[in-house]
């Protein structure tokens, strides 16, 4: 991963003095992890005042900090309390203990934390969006009802909290299958995601219909990426997300979600790996399994990468309007609902009320 991005970042300074031992120790810690995607013992030295003032911060106002694993790794090693894909987080917050959980993710993950556990108080340090969520509205999925009124409605999880309100339920890309046959109905409305929508159909017999949202990330992935990488490393295991298109997903070993990719490579006695997904799960992999061997390409997702460590020293320290997250009533009733079919369909109901 491209350190100068990283570097570009960090310019902002803690307003708390902590003695030179402190900082040295912080950056210490820091490097532990950190040098294994790339930073500097400096680099580590120059974050750890931010680092240490956030952690401090937490403790002191009770709050949880929650990262999905595509931000930046100063902030999934330096200040998160938990780090995971979009449905490994969503059981965090329902497990939470702290009156306020800083999600370092995009704005829907944050409104479904919002939507799991109302009572708390959710904030997002930067209110980066998603291609995916952007590309369909509630009033989009009311016509599409009107125009197929005999189908299910699924959602995929990237979607607002008022898009959910208006399906009748709920995905996640490791899950996606399992709902749409477990729906009654024979034709689904699968939203928003067009490619995942078509990577599902051959693997079931009801007739899904998509719509045309896509995940600007993992459509960058092409067939001829994979045949290189094939080509120059025989050995390796190829893994894509279920979000890339289906001429990427057909030459691949393994397609599926992101926590369904950590644990093929953990479990998989290849050594050598390429993740066609977002380039935070391949540093992850570096920092969390040293062993396995990294390769080829991975891409950058702009929205995530949009939050920063001053941000979340800022909305922890004096949150704006923008970054605290509140839904109307009516939503989050609509929307739990969603979710909740989900979750029936898929395990256990887990909503705290
Ligand atoms: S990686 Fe794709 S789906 Fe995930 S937040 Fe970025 S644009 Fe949205």
């Amino acid at each position: 991963m491209k350190l100068d991005f990283f570097i570009k970042k960090v310019k902002t300074h803690s307003n708390m003095n902590f003695s030179l031992n402190q900082i040295n120790k912080e950056a210490e810690r820091l490097f532990d992890n950190l040098r294994k995607v790339g930073w500097s013992e400096p680099d580590c030295e120059l974050i750890a005042p931010l680092t240490m003032e956030i952690n401090q911060l937490k403790k002191e106002k009770d709050v949880i900090i929650l990262a999905h694993s595509y931000i930046t790794p100063d902030i999934i090693y330096g200040v998160a309390d938990f780090i995971g894909d979009s449905y490994g987080l969503s059981k965090k917050v329902i497990e939470a203990k702290e009156k306020t959980i800083l999600f370092c993710s995009v704005h829907f993950m944050a409104e479904t934390a919002k939507i799991m556990n109302p009572k708390k108080t959710v904030l997002i340090p930067s209110a980066a969006s998603c291609s995916l969520a952007e590309s369909i509205t509630p009033e989009d999925v009311r016509k599409l009802r009107k125009k197929y009124p005999e189908a299910g409605v699924i959602c995929y999880v990237n979607t607002s909290a008022a898009v959910k309100a208006e399906c009748d339920a709920c995905c996640t890309s490791g899950n996606a299958l399992k709902i749409v046959e477990g729906m009654s109905q024979k034709e689904i409305l699968f939203l928003p995601d067009e490619l995942m929508a078509k990577n599902l159909q051959p693997l079931t017999k009801k007739k899904i219909i998509k719509w045309t949202g896509r995940c600007i990330v993992h459509e960058e992935f092409s067939p001829k990426t994979v045949d290189s990488v094939r080509r120059d490393y025989p050995e390796a295991k190829i893994l894509a997300h279920l979000e890339c298109m289906p001429s990427v997903v057909e030459k691949v070993d393994m397609t599926g979600s992101t926590e369904g990719m950590i644990q093929y490579l953990k479990k998989s006695p290849a050594k050598q790996f390429m993740l066609a997904t977002e380039c935070g799960l391949s540093d992850r992999m570096k920092v969390e399994y040293p062993e396995k061997q990294i390769i080829g390409s991975c891409a950058l997702c702009p929205y995530m990468k949009q939050i920063m460590l001053k941000d979340v020293l800022q909305a922890l320290k004096e949150p704006r309007k923008d970054q605290i997250i509140e839904l109307p009533k009516e939503v989050v009733k609509k929307a739990q609902k969603t979710l909740n079919r989900m979750v029936k369909i898929a395990e256990k109901q887990i909503f705290k009320k």
